[in-house]
């Protein structure tokens, strides 16, 4: 996950929520990486250092556990940066060139000159993020699959040189639910229309009361249509049923108006997030042990991807 600053619902329901229970069933690294920021973000990394931490809170805070999975900073673990180096001798540009990511990223931020070196390379440095693990699953959600299959076309290409050393990394695809941000689009940080983890129950509040609703449904004697409501998509993520088909039955009658509606969501949603408060608080009183616990994470990387460096090496034939 680049560190782009405090995680907001979109990021708990669309990886964090896949990514807990993942921890009961695999050997799990949890990467927070700083490379990948700077990709895009290299005229100014002045935010880098403060966004990895807030990060590391949400991600303990959401129930990532650094008894069970290593949590830990990209450019702490360098083996990253040697492999993208070696993939890179092996590797067509225009495979790169080609990832729909790439030009959709710099059609998106012109305001940038993501014509470097770097920002064609992110996906490379992704395959050596993953493939130095000998990774066999990686979970993402749909837009993220055509970077997956590209790691596993580096894989195939690097074996046939070199020898089977990795295994084909595996797409595993979670859910991730439509989560609209408070003006209708898709809930990012840019569009200024985030809930995040951090925010405190009075802003989380102030957030939904404005947010926007079935825009056919002007008076509150109108009936609704959930189905094209950005509110009633939260309550399929946090709601229990009972108060999703209260809240579906009401609109649709117009038995309840919006603000009734948006005040049981935020009681649900604020449920959700009472424990993620509390653990947050905790951790983000103590930096100093969340560091403690990002390097012990890199140290047990570094364990795995320094083994498969050597591998890489003496199949290169550059190990002396
Ligand atoms: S009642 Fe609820 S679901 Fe219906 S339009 Fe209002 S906020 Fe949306």
């Amino acid at each position: 996950m680049r560190p782009t600053g405090p995680l907001h619902l979109g990021h708990l329901t669309g990886a964090l929520d896949n990514w807990v229970p993942l921890q009961d069933q695999y050997d799990c690294f949890y990467c927070i990486v700083d490379w990948h920021a700077l990709t895009t973000d290299y005229a100014d990394p002045s935010k880098i250092r403060e966004n990895i931490l807030e990060v590391a809170y949400d991600w303990l805070a959401a129930g990532l556990d650094p008894k069970r999975s290593a949590l830990f900073i990209q450019s702490d673990v360098k083996e990253h940066a040697e492999l993208h180096l070696l993939l890179s001798m092996v590797i067509p540009v225009s495979w790169l060139e080609r990832v729909p990511t790439f030009k959709e990223q710099q059609q998106n931020l012109q305001d940038r000159d993501l014509s470097t070196y770097g920002f064609l390379g992110y996906p490379l440095l992704q395959t050596a993020d993953i493939v130095v693990y000998k990774a066999d699953a990686v979970p993402v959600g749909e837009d993220q699959a055509p970077h997956i299959e590209l790691s596993r076309e580096v894989v195939r290409r690097f074996n046939h040189f070199y020898g089977p050393v990795f295994p084909e990394p595996q797409t595993l695809l979670t859910p991730t639910p439509r989560m609209p941000g408070t003006d209708g689009r898709k809930m990012s940080k840019s569009y200024n229309n985030a809930i995040y983890l951090k925010d405190p129950p009075d802003v989380v509040r102030a957030k939904l009361k404005p947010m926007v609703t079935d825009p056919a449904r002007v008076r509150r004697t109108d009936p609704g249509n959930p189905d094209v409501c950005p509110v009633f998509d939260l309550h399929r993520a946090f709601s229990p049923k009972a108060s999703q088909d209260w809240a579906a039955e009401g609109c649709r009658t117009a038995g309840i108006g919006c603000l009734d509606c948006k005040g049981r969501l935020t009681d649900h949603l604020l449920e959700r997030l009472s424990g993620i408060y509390a653990r947050r608080a905790e951790y983000a009183a103590r930096p100093d042990t969340v560091w403690d616990i990002l390097r012990e994470g890199a140290g047990r990387a570094r364990a795995v991807a320094a083994a498969t460096i050597d591998e890489v090496r003496a199949a290169m034939r550059i190990k002396y």
